[in-house]
């Protein structure tokens, strides 16, 4: 698709409006209108106007007025009137009106921090974004328990650990991850360097209270038991492990009895066993070499391991799944009973196979998946559980969001921090990036690794050089 901007310059905005109708075009700015659709966009000083054109014939158009002269309120109208030109003509459910930002919660929070009410907070999303009622009931759900553990956590710090690795890579994965098999040979020598970025930290979070650890990747149960019992040996006696500390079993694929005993003995407190799908036609097509009697089986041997949090992840919008495999998937969840689910609904990314081969498959529209997204709440709903986090992420089938589901006192703290962004969570491995929080201004610093494995081997010092900036932000 074409896009013409007139008097502004906000061409994210645009796109990422244009991305909730149509998330798999691409888009070229241009400066008339073009063959095709073009969609030409306007703002004269106090209206922002839109015009949708379909091979040079006018199809639609939408206005909204700017309130103020600020940029963000530009910025709004110029996405309203987009947002309304083009549902005049496809008019699909906009559960998140015209709101693309990752953390949703946080725009709660952030207004009660301003100290405005609930009230004003969501009526304003909703006659100014055109966000839901429904969404903004999540929303106010999940920010009231995301600031109860976030006022817990002042002054504490977290700490990430990446394992790169899984054993095949699945169809619509956009994560740092190699394949096991080819990489096998570097992985002893990738342990070596996280310990010495764990003792190169240790005097930083020895000043600290670390409130979770958490290692995730990548699939870290894709190490062999030597391998998983020496990376968290050497976790144990550098760090006061805190009361939360999941490690991602993301694979059923890659759990053998003897790693998830050797979880437990290491005082892990919370694992993840995904298996995204309960169905086996959809588990082959996404690549991801296990069936669900597999994870059944996983799952089952990590209780009898006595691992009594267990979350598991699932994802709607699979290609070809239907209201029949999303209400197995929930079933085989139900009776299975985890602590957590994360409900996500599936992201196109660019970084991803599904997204070079998307024509290959049968695509879930948005009314499907707000049927879908119905039947996973009233299955969380059923085992008791209540949403405590949620984040959104671009190019989502029918742009709806991902929600971690728990019962009571099962949330888990590391999802939270990450999303409110108030905590310093201190992040070690390829392509980990550290995350400094200065509480009294809320200002934000990064310090990134570097992605690749082999990048992140050779230049380890490197890596270290680049934490001692930790010294002043932490
Ligand atoms: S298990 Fe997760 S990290 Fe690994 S390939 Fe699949 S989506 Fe990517």
């Amino acid at each position: 698709m074409y896009y013409v901007l007139k008097g502004h310059d906000f061409a994210d905005e645009t796109v990422s409006v244009l991305m909730i109708f149509y998330p798999n075009d691409k888009y070229i700015q241009t400066e008339d209108i073009a063959e095709g659709m073009t969609l030409v966009s306007s703002f004269d000083g106090a209206s922002a106007r839109a015009w949708l054109y379909s091979e040079g014939v006018l199809k639609a158009e939408g206005s909204e007025r700017a309130e103020s002269s600020q940029r963000s309120e530009i910025k709004r109208a110029v996405g309203l009137s987009i947002a309304r030109a083009v549902n005049s003509i496809m008019d699909i459910p906009l559960p998140w009106g015209i709101l693309t930002g990752v953390r949703p919660a946080k725009l709660i929070s952030e207004g009660r921090s301003e100290g405005k009410g609930i009230d004003e907070i969501t009526e304003h999303l909703h006659n100014k974004y055109l966000v839901s009622y429904e969404k903004l009931k999540l929303m106010s759900e999940v920010a009231e328990e995301e600031r109860r553990i976030v006022e817990a956590g002042k002054g504490k710090i977290g700490l990430y650990i990446g394992i790169p690795f899984c054993p095949t890579r699945c169809l619509y994965c956009s994560f740092t991850s190699y394949p096991l098999k080819q990489y096998s040979s570097r992985v002893d020598s990738y342990i070596d360097c996280l310990i010495r970025e764990m003792d190169f930290v240790k005097k930083y979070t020895d000043t600290k209270e670390i409130e979770s650890i958490y290692i995730g990747g990548g699939t870290p149960t894709s190490l062999d038991e030597y391998q998983l019992d020496r990376l968290l040996s050497a976790v144990e006696e550098r760090f006061i492990l805190p009361s939360e500390f999941t490690v991602e079993a993301g694979r059923p694929d890659t759990l053998t009895r003897e790693k998830l005993r050797i979880l437990k003995e290491h005082n892990v407190t919370r694992i993840s066993i995904n298996p995204q799908t309960l169905n086996d036609k959809t588990l082959e097509l996404i690549g991801r070499e296990h069936t669900a009697a597999m994870f059944f089986n996983a799952f089952e041997m990590a209780r009898e391991e006595g691992h009594d949090h267990i979350n598991t992840d699932i994802i709607l919008g699979l290609p070809g799944e239907g209201e029949e495999e999303v209400i197995n998937t929930m079933e085989g969840l139900e009776r299975l009973s985890p602590e957590s689910i994360t409900v996500h609904t599936l992201a196109v990314k660019r970084a991803s196979r599904l997204r070079e081969t998307i024509e290959k498959y049968a695509m879930t529209d948005a009314l499907t998946m707000e049927k879908h997204i119905a039947i996973s709440r009233q299955y969380t709903e059923k085992m008791g559980m209540r949403p405590y986090y949620m984040y959104r992420q671009k190019n989502m089938v029918g742009n709806f969001e991902n929600v971690g589901y728990c019962k009571e006192n099962c949330q888990c703290i590391y999802n939270v921090q990450i999303m409110e962004e108030k905590q310093s969570i201190i992040a070690l491995g390829a392509g980990a990036s550290t995350k400094t929080v200065d509480t009294r201004t809320d200002r934000i610093e990064r310090i990134f690794n570097v992605k690749s494995v082999d990048d992140y081997i050779t230049r380890i010092d490197e890596m270290l050089e680049r934490k001692k900036a930790l010294e002043k932000l932490l």
